[in-house]
């Protein structure tokens, strides 16, 4: 998540609070927090004040640099703890916003971005919260963990708030699947009847120890089960591969289990690994140049396309993939994890291109390089 270091002033504990540039009427501050340069006083009823100097008062405010005030945005959602770390948890602008629902996970997967943790504090009432300041027009949220499901019902209790104040949102749901091996869990999914709730479930391997090998447990059945339990009660699911050394050489065989198991899946969707967290511990044993598994990946996209299922491609970069499959690549990195390499300058397809993680700054494809004639097959998904 995006975050800007501050100094904090009368902060002991968090503030989470909506950002307003342009202030509120006295009766509406109580959850907003006011981000304004040279204020000579602060002004009451703020949950706190961002501003740029230091100013003799004993409420809540925070100092930032000058040139960080363009970072913020009427309407998004940050936290400040009393360290003076802002931590953006809803961006206006950003489409790839999400609530994580817990850091715990029953999963340990080998190429994990963000490994999860063992115990912690439960998020709900803060999420509720969370929920409850982002903007009524939102398009599109996330709920992500760790592993959402491990949080039992209180899961769908994140999703009816999301309908309460974001009723137009889009949720994408990112699970293992395996919860929903429990067909009563998924009964409960489909009851709270929301209008657009897609299920985002990893499989990485048509072989069930090569996907428990990964995942850390041994729950391929269970996430298999999962899948036809959401099917049956009619709920939108798509299936993400991470493509790595331990699974791009049975991409084909993969799409084609997925194409003979899972005909009802909305999409399928593979993507480039992020080298960060367990990721970037297991290197060695993960890494391959995402340019050597083109083949694999060509033969994957296009079984699956040709038959009939959305296929994407997350986090490629167009000129490493081959020109057959470039329509089918999605620029899906979250704006604050996005970057480009000083060559991509003069790519012809800088715009369309969705680049890399910034983790990935270190380890990427060495076949990176300007597309500098323009071709119509080129184009992004998104
Ligand atoms: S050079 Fe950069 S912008 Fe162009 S396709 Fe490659 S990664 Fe994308």
């Amino acid at each position: 998540m995006k975050q800007i270091d501050g100094i904090p002033f009368n902060i002991n504990t968090y503030i989470l609070g909506r950002i307003t540039l342009r202030g509120k009427n006295i009766f509406n501050r109580k959850d907003e927090i006011l981000v304004k340069t040279d204020v000579k006083n602060i002004s009451s009823g703020y949950a706190a004040t961002i501003t740029n100097h230091k100013i003799n008062s004993e409420s809540k405010y925070c100092i930032v640099d000058d040139n960080k005030f363009n970072e913020f945005n009427e309407g998004d959602v940050v936290l400040i703890n009393n360290k003076g770390e802002i931590i953006f948890l809803y961006e206006t602008k950003s489409l790839h916003n999400a609530i994580f629902a817990t850091e715990r996970c029953n999963h340990r997967c080998i190429m994990c971005p963000q490994p999860p943790v063992v115990q912690e504090e439960d998020k709900t009432q803060f999420n509720l919260k969370l929920i409850s300041l982002i903007d009524k027009q939102a398009q599109e949220l996330g709920i992500t963990g760790g592993e959402p499901t491990l949080i039992g019902d209180k899961l769908f209790e994140l999703i009816k708030q999301i309908q309460k104040y974001q009723p137009k949102a889009g949720i994408s749901l990112l699970s293992n699947g395996v919860k929903f091996a429990d067909k009563s869990y998924a009964m409960k999914l489909a009851m709270c009847k929301h209008h657009d709730i897609q299920i985002d479930v990893p499989i990485f391997s048509d072989i069930a120890e090569i996907h428990n090998r990964i995942v850390g447990a041994n729950t391929f059945y269970k996430t298999v089960q999962g899948l036809y339990n959401l099917a049956i009660f009619h709920l939108r699911i798509g299936l993400r591969i991470v493509v790595h050394k331990l699974t791009y050489q049975r991409l084909p065989q993969l799409a084609d289990y997925i194409y003979h198991n899972f005909p009802f899946v909305s999409q399928v969707a593979f993507l480039q690994m992020e080298t960060t967290g367990y990721a970037n511990t297991n290197l060695d044993n993960l890494w391959i140049d995402p340019y050597d598994y083109n083949e694999e990946l060509k033969q994957a996209v296009l079984l699956l396309s040709n038959r009939g299922i959305c296929t994407r491609i997350y986090n490629a970069q167009l000129c490493v993939l081959p020109i057959e499959i470039r329509e089918y690549a999605v620029c899906s990195i979250s704006d604050w994890k996005d970057s480009y390499l000083p060559e991509c300058n003069e790519c012809l397809l800088r715009n369309q291109c969705g680049g890399l993680f910034e983790s990935n700054q270190k380890h990427h494809s060495k076949y990176i390089k300007p597309i500098l004639e323009d071709n119509k097959a080129n184009a992004c998904v998104e």
